[in-house]
C-alpha cells in the first residue's frame, strides 16, 4: 500500500505530526524504533499537563489516542534507508520490508556523545542532566556543578545559580571572554579550573566530584553538554541541508519543509534547542506543512 504520509520516527515530533496528518483523513504510516532520546529519564518535566509523567507514559497515551483513527497505523522497527522515486518515496526498513509514501516527514532526534569521565555516563538523565527547566527543580536547591566543555557554557552557567549554588569545572582549553566572566561573578558561580576526573556517589546518586588534585567538591547534580548527531542516516541519504547548531548538526527546515520537496522534519534533529514542547510544536508545524503539500500536488496531478 502506498501511504499519504510516512513519518520516521515516533516520539514528541513525529507523534505530534502523525496527530495532525491522522486528523485530516490521509493515510499514515508511523515508523518508530522505540528509542527516545529522555528514554534515560523516570519523568519527563515541564510537558503541559504531563508534568512528571514518565517518557514511556506519554507515547503510550499518545499512540492510543492515534490508534482511534482507522487511518493511522505504526510499523515498529528501524528504516534503514529512503530514496526519492517517481511520485513519493521509497522507505526501506532494517527487517527487508519496503512502504511507499507521498510525503515524508523525518522526526528521527538526536543522539548524546557525553564527555568521556567516569561516572558520568551511567548517571544521565538522573543526576547528570542536559537542562535545568526539564530537571533543575527536582534537585532540590543544593549544590549543582557545570562541566565546561566549550565558551557556550557561559549562557548556562549564568542562569543555573536561580537551581543551587554553582561551581563551574573548566575543561582543559576552554576560555571565556570579559563579560561572560563579570557575569558568572555577579552571579556567584565559583570557577574551578582543576580538571574533573570522577563522580562518586552510591548508585545514580551524586555526591561530589574528584578533581585531578585529589580535591573533593560537593554536588548534587551536574549539568554536562553532549555532542548531538542525528540519530538516523535518512537525512544525509535524502540529501538535505543542514545547519551547524551549539552542539552539531541539524536538518534546515522552515515551517517543517526541508530543502527537497515532500520531505518535511522537526523535533531535535531539526532544531538546535531542544525540548519535549518545542519538539512537538515543530511536528505539529511538519504536519500542517506535509498536508499542504499532499493537497498542493493533487492539485495538479
Ligand atoms: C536525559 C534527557 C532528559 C530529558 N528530559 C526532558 C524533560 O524532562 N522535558 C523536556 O521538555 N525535554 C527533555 N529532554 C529533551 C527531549 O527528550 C527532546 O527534546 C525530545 O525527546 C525530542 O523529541 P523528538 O521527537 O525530536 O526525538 P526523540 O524523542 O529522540 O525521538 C526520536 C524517535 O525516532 C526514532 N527513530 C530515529 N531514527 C529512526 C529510524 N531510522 N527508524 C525508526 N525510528 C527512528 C527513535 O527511536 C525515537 O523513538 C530530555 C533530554 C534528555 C537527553
Amino acid at each position: 500500500m502506498k501511504y499519504d504520509a510516512v513519518i520516521v520516527g515516533g516520539s514528541f515530533a513525529g507523534l505530534s505530526a502523525a496527530m495532525q496528518l491522522a486528523r485530516t483523513r490521509r493515510h499514515v504510516l508511523l515508523i518508530d524504533a522505540g528509542y527516545p532520546r529522555n528514554r534515560f529519564a523516570e519523568a519527563s518535566h515541564g510537558f503541559l499537563g504531563q508534568d512528571g509523567v514518565a517518557p514511556s507514559e506519554i507515547r503510550r497515551r499518545a499512540l492510543e489516542q492515534l490508534t482511534n483513527y482507522p487511518n493511522f497505523q505504526l510499523l515498529e522497527g528501524e528504516a534503514t534507508d529512503a530514496e526519492r522515486r517517481p511520485g513519493g518515496f521509497t522507505v526501506g526498513m532494517a527487517d527487508g520490508r519496503f512502504v511507499e509514501a507521498q510525503v515524508l516527514v523525518l522526526a528521527l532526534g538526536v543522539a548524546d556523545t557525553l564527555p568521556p569521565i567516569p561516572g558520568l555516563a551511567e548517571r544521565w538523565g538522573r543526576t547528570v542532566l542536559h537542562c535545568p527547566y526539564c530537571h533543575g527543580y527536582e534537585i532540590g536547591g543544593g549544590p549543582i556543578g557545570i562541566l565546561a566543555s566549550s565558551p557556550l557554557a557561559a549562557h548556562q552557567g549564568s542562569i543555573l545559580p536561580d537551581w543551587g549554588r554553582t561551581t563551574m569545572f573548566v575543561e582543559p582549553g576552554v576560555t571565556f571572554d570579559e563579560e561572560q566572566l563579570a557575569v558568572l561573578a555577579a552571579r556567584r558561580v565559583m570557577i574551578e579550573t582543576e580538571r574533573l576526573v570522577e563522580l562518586i556517589g552510591e548508585g545514580d546518586r551524586l555526591e561530589a566530584v574528584r578533581l585531578a588534585d585529589g580535591r573533593f567538591v560537593e554536588i548534587h547534580a551536574l549539568f554536562a553538554q553532549s555532542r548531538v548527531s542525528i540519530a538516523s542516516p535518512l537525512a544525509s541519504q535524502l540529501g538535505l541541508e543542514m545547519e551547524e547548531g551549539p552542539q552539531g548538526m541539524h536538518i534546515k527546515v522552515q515551517m517543517g519543509c526541508t530543502s527537497k520537496q515532500g520531505v518535511f522534519a522537526a523535533g531535535d534533529a531539526a532544531s538546535p534547542m531542544h525540548n519535549a514542547t518545542l519538539a512537538s510544536a515543530s511536528g505539529v508545524m511538519a504536519g500542517i506543512s506535509a498536508h499542504r503539500a499532499l493537497i498542493e500536488a493533487s492539485l495538479w496531478s
